[in-house]
């Protein structure tokens, strides 16, 4: 990748620059709890988007994609938005810069990834925190890395249409090697904790179904709307309560006549998996693999029948590892299509991939696709 990045940005430029990185993300446990307060539990991955890059002294941006084999210029005001969707990213990333003071100069990059598009994986977040690293750098702006990641964020709402959590981009910028962080969507306080499963016998890998069920959206605004209610009800006994994740488990059974069966289920997925975050962190500490994979089936459980946002082909998947020994495996992502990450020993690793492949196949027409992972180092210089 590097090389034909550095021939490309020779070829259009006429000269070299400098190479940054940034990393796709995986999320082990911790789903639905982000616009809870609660805890995710992320870490950037072994796929990312490089680029290289060098100021051009001028006052535009001219990159080239590899990927999308598409050059597209822009000015740095805000009526130069490029028509071009991948390129609004990188605009988006310098407006958001400009408007927090730093300082953005023209400049010339070109980049590739192999981040998988829209598999859950966040290339978009990889994308943003790449040049939100390389821009900060190259401007001597000294914006701290949470900002960075906030640049990123902001610019999926303001020039991307994604309304989206804070959680991705910062793994990307704040991943390292070795290890996951616990980031406290409430707080935004966060910790580091050691995660190689490599070194304990174990790889992570993640099954793509290849599907996202239309429900997705109108679902996931009726599942925030019955947190809400069950956080109100409990916050009449429990005024401490900013957010459901700050609820007891008995504080909700107090308030189970009151609210609907199904918020108190969705309740109880929320109250569970915020403990289940804590649970994994406590047996990581320990080196305890086998309890982080238990937890990841509880997650899945609850996301299947209490939260309800799995779906057939994801089920399908998951009792395909229990039935395995698979030592854990749920949905990861907001639900109803997507990937299954697993936690599998290595012995197992091999027929448990052929297994899954050849099972999925024969029983939905379409075979899965098949994202080994490696946690890795987030944002840098490469
Ligand atoms: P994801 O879940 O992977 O973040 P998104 O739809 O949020 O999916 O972001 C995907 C978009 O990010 C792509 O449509 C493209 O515009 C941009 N993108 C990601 N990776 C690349 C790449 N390697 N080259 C060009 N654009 C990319
Ligand atoms: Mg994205």
């Amino acid at each position: 990748m590097k090389s034909l990045i550095q021939k490309k940005f020779n070829e259009l430029f006429g000269n070299d620059g400098e190479f940054f990185k940034s990393a796709g993300r995986i999320n082990l446990i911790g789903e639905h709890t982000d616009y809870n307060g609660g805890y995710v539990f992320p870490g950037a991955i072994d796929k990312c988007i490089l680029a290289e890059i060098a100021l051009n002294g001028s006052e535009k941006v001219k990159v080239f994609s590899i990927d999308c084999d598409e050059y597209v210029e822009f000015g740095l005001n805000e009526e130069d938005k490029p028509d071009q969707s991948w390129a609004c990213y990188i605009f988006g990333v310098c407006r958001e810069t400009i408007k927090r003071g730093g300082k953005v100069a023209g400049f010339n990059a070109v980049f590739a990834g192999n981040v998988p598009l829209g598999a859950g994986l966040s290339s978009s977040a990889a994308l943003e925190s790449t040049f939100a690293y390389a821009i900060n750098e190259l401007n001597g702006n000294g914006i701290d890395l949470f900002e960075l990641a906030k640049i990123g964020q902001s610019t999926e709402h303001n020039y991307c249409g994604v309304k989206c959590g804070i959680m991705d981009q910062f793994a990307s910028c704040f991943g390292k090697a070795g290890c996951l962080i616990r980031l406290n969507c409430k707080t935004l306080e966060y910790k580091y904790f050691p995660f190689d499963p490599e070194a304990a016998g174990y790889k992570l890998v993640l099954i793509d179904s290849c599907v996202k069920h239309e429900l997705a959206s109108s679902a996931y605004n009726k599942r925030r709307e019955s947190c809400e209610n069950a956080a109100a009800a409990i916050r009449k006994n429990h005024p401490e309560v900013e957010f459901l994740s700050d609820a007891k488990r008995l504080w909700l059974e107090e308030v189970r006549q009151e609210i609907s069966q199904e918020d108190f289920l969705r309740a109880e997925y929320v109250i569970g998996e915020v403990q289940r975050v804590l649970d994994v962190c406590d047996a990581l500490e320990r080196n305890d693999y086998e309890t982080a994979g238990e937890m990841m089936y509880q997650t899945h459980f609850g996301m299947s029948h209490l939260y309800e946002v799995s779906c057939e082909e994801l089920d399908f998947l998951n009792k395909l590892a229990r039935k395995m020994d698979v030592s854990g495996s749920r949905v990861m992502g907001g639900g109803f299509g997507g990937c299954t990450i697993n936690l599998v020993k290595e012995e197992l690793y091999q027929p448990f991939i052929d297994a899954a492949v050849e099972q999925f196949t024969a029983r939905f027409g379409h075979a899965p696709k098949v994202y080994p992972v490696v946690i890795s180092d987030g944002a840098c210089r490469a």
